[in-house]
């Protein structure tokens, strides 16, 4: 017994809900399938101590266009991340305190790092955002990875240091485990380094005044009833006149195209047929996910901001590798957030939640002092082991898989096309690049929805 609608839409994170909101507003009817109980995927927002906290995707930044006018549309109010006071560099074992851009490292360190940005954002220009594959040093680079580069080109332990935190922030990842070609596209797409990683002007300029997931819920609540929960998908598969799309449930539904808006790791578990193109199993096979856990934590009192300090702090100890100031709009609601980050979200994976929580705890009261373990309450998630994403925040190429798999991130798959954070040409891995590739899949969409194509239309499938 089969639905139908004109497109399934498998996923409903940012990307999925954008391809299935545009869609509906041009007048087609659409199907949302997805896994989890609820929607907004690698974003969720829960109440902590009387306030919305974040244990998924968080900020946007003033360069992110497609997520802020969406967010616009859609009535959400923004405010700007607090990162006034002294910061936190906490670097081979030695606390180090700063104040404003320049962290406190050895001037040797500090030229050779403004030297190394430099040279990098430069390369990250030569790597065209729509074909990374093409790019004059492709096949090198992809051959490289981040750390090979780093230990060829990065001559001062400062620099080094510094690379290997902003990596861990930006990626979740070491620089180990990325591809030089990722690396570069990956800057390239979010507008260079320094954006990526400052608070002011930077990707972590603002926060949602009712959390990142309310993108999610909103699009969903315009959608209605088109929005099927608990419903994974097994099978995508198609003939002639459209697809059919099978869940683990074993319902199916008959459309004319299909979008997936999932990462490339979770397409990996559905059935597409035998046809499916050798360059897109690669894709599925070889772009696993990153590696994080998020902890907030909330206080009676900012102590931090009473001591003069911003809550922004780096560590290459860990087992907290990154942590900022996470108090609620007004700051009448105190908060922390950290993150487990690469090989010590690995380390921490899949402990009792009581010990992963004491650890960061641990971990702000080095950065700030004792009363951070005395928290009002604390909320984690641990993204390494939910089973419709597998790690986080995003899907990351291993060395040689870009220059491999060419276009195939986007290419349509016969009347099966593809969305997602991960295929994005602008905003590659963040909420921006969610929403730029959910409208891209909704225009490749809609132009073949209203063009009659070779094949004769879905008829009577219901
Ligand atoms: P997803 O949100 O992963 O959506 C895919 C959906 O598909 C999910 O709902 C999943 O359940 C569903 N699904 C999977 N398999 C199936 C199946 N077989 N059948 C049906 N449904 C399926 N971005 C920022 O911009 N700023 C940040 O500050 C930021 N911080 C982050 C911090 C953390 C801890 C995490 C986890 C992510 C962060 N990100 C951030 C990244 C951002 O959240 C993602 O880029 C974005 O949410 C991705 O959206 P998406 O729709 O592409 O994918």
């Amino acid at each position: 017994d089969a639905s139908s609608a004109d497109v399934v839409v498998v996923g409903a994170g940012v990307a999925g809900l954008t391809t299935a909101r545009a869609l509906s507003r041009t007048g087609f009817s659409v199907a949302v399938l997805e896994a989890r109980e609820r929607v907004g995927g690698r974003t969720l927002t829960q109440p902590l101590g009387g306030e919305p906290v974040d244990l998924g995707g968080q900020w946007v930044g003033p360069q992110q266009r497609h997520v802020l006018r969406l967010a616009d549309e859609l009535g959400l109010k923004r405010f700007p991340q607090h990162h006034h006071g002294t910061k936190v560099l906490d670097v081979r074992g030695e606390l180090r305190t700063y104040r404003g851009q320049v962290p406190s490292l050895p001037l040797l360190s500090l030229l050779d790092l403004q030297r190394v940005i430099w040279k990098l954002d430069g390369l990250a220009k030569r790597v065209p955002r729509e074909r990374p594959s093409a790019a004059s040093h492709a096949t090198e680079w992809d051959a490289l990875t981040l750390e090979e580069w780093k230990q060829r080109h990065v001559p001062t332990w400062g620099a080094r240091a510094a690379l290997d935190i902003a990596t861990r922030a930006v990626f979740a990842a070491e620089p180990s485990e990325l591809s030089f070609l990722h690396f570069l596209f990956y800057v390239h797409s979010n507008h260079g380094l320094m954006p990526l990683t400052t608070i002011e002007g930077g990707a972590q300029a603002e926060r949602f005044k009712d959390g990142a997931q309310a993108l999610s819920l909103r699009m969903a609540a315009e959608l209605g009833p088109s929005v099927h929960l608990s419903t994974p998908v097994r099978a995508v598969l198609q003939d002639a006149d459209g697809v059919t799309v099978t869940t683990d449930g074993g319902r199916t539904w008959r459309a004319r195209y299909a979008v997936v808006a999932v990462p490339p790791a979770l397409a990996e578990r559905i059935d597409f047929g035998a046809t499916l193109p050798a360059e897109r199993r690669r894709a599925h096979a070889d772009i696993p996910m990153g590696s994080v856990i998020k902890v907030v934590a909330a206080y009676e009192r900012p102590f931090w901001r009473d001591a003069g300090f911003s809550g922004e702090a780096v560590s290459d100890t860990g087992p907290v590798r990154l942590c900022f100031d996470d108090c609620s709009a007004d700051g009448h609601h105190p908060a922390l957030v950290g993150f487990f980050l690469g090989e010590t979200a690995r380390a921490w994976t899949g402990k009792p939640p009581e010990q992963r929580r004491r650890a960061a705890l641990e971990s702000f009261a080095r950065f700030f002092g004792p009363r951070a373990l005395k928290p009002i309450a604390v909320a984690d998630l641990d993204w390494l082991a939910e089973p419709y994403s597998q790690g986080c925040y995003v899907g990351l190429p291993r060395p040689g898989t870009l220059t491999a798999i060419g276009e195939a991130l986007r290419a349509p798959f016969g009347r099966v096309h593809w969305a997602g954070t991960e295929t994005a040409v602008e905003g590659c891995g963040y909420l921006d690049g969610a929403v730029e590739s959910g409208e891209r899949a909704a225009t490749e969409l809609a132009a073949r929805l209203s063009t009659p194509g070779p094949t004769t239309p879905l008829s009577g499938a219901a």
